[in-house]
């Protein structure tokens, strides 16, 4: 059942529910290899399990539906919109403050199953501030690179040649800006076009967890292979396992 190839038998965590929730492939590739038994290390895997909103982020990752469609029918997924959150808990953790204003605890990567439709539509939503430029400049250099166009235009004013040019790129980029919160606002009846509305980055705000870089635009990265390594990768029935003391055996449980 356990793809994992787990080797290390003397390792704390061997066989616990630490060790899964790691979802590392093996022991040669764990961060933890080699580090004096922590026993804290199961305490903070205990908080990350109390700071997951309902279903856990396996949710996003297991549909077999696009998480990012509103409407039915949902679409199949052909990929996954990455998008990374932080909580400031476990303190100890906090080594990375030059990701954030505040101390940096747990990170995870949401990876909402999304299907192409959706892809498409951030993608193009994202990339139209640069695309109007593009498209403005192809069209206005031709009538002002030839020469006999540029002295045409010169005759008019001296900068008029260089105003078109600007105009191509500064006025691109603004009509650009302006097309894509129309198009934002056009697709977000039927899809999450910006994941931080998605109902499970508010449940997940509700349990304190914020997005890693607090920008204007969400950071979203699209991969075909699901990050299968590391905390927030493990599949949701970890979640769902015996928690570490429990069952009577010390930091051990049985499968
Ligand atoms: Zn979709």
């Amino acid at each position: 059942m356990d793809e994992r190839r787990l080797t290390d038998t003397e390792c704390a965590l061997y066989g616990t529910k630490s060790c899964a929730l790691l979802n590392m492939p093996d022991c040669e590739k764990c961060p933890l290899k080699g580090r004096i038994a922590d026993p804290a290390i199961h305490d903070d895997l205990r908080l990350f399990c109390n700071l997951q909103p309902e279903g856990s982020i396996a949710q996003l990752f297991e549909s077999e539906t696009c998480t990012l469609c509103k409407e039915e029918p949902k679409g199949k997924p052909s990929c996954f919109a990455v998008f990374d959150m932080a909580h400031t808990e476990p303190k100890k953790l906090a080594t990375r403050k030059w990701l954030s204003k505040n101390e940096t605890g747990f990170m995870v990567p949401l990876q909402f199953a999304c299907c192409s439709k959706c892809r498409r539509r951030i993608l193009l939503s994202s990339y139209l501030p640069l695309i109007t430029p593009i498209v403005l400049l192809l069209i206005t250099l031709p009538l002002v690179l030839p020469e006999h166009m540029a002295q045409g235009l010169r005759k008019v004013a001296m900068w008029l040649p260089l105003a078109i040019v600007a105009f191509a790129i500064i006025g691109g980029y603004a009509i650009g800006k302006v097309l894509s919160v129309l198009y934002r606002r056009k697709c977000e009846s039927s899809m999450y076009v910006d994941v931080r509305t998605h109902p499970f980055v508010d449940a997940m705000t509700e349990k304190g967890w914020r997005p890693l870089f607090n920008d204007r635009q969400a950071h979203i990265a699209f991969t075909k292979k699901r990050i299968d390594k590391g905390l927030g990768s493990a599949p949701g029935t970890v979640y769902e396992m015996p928690d570490w003391k429990e069952n009577g055996a010390e930091n051990e449980i049985s499968d």
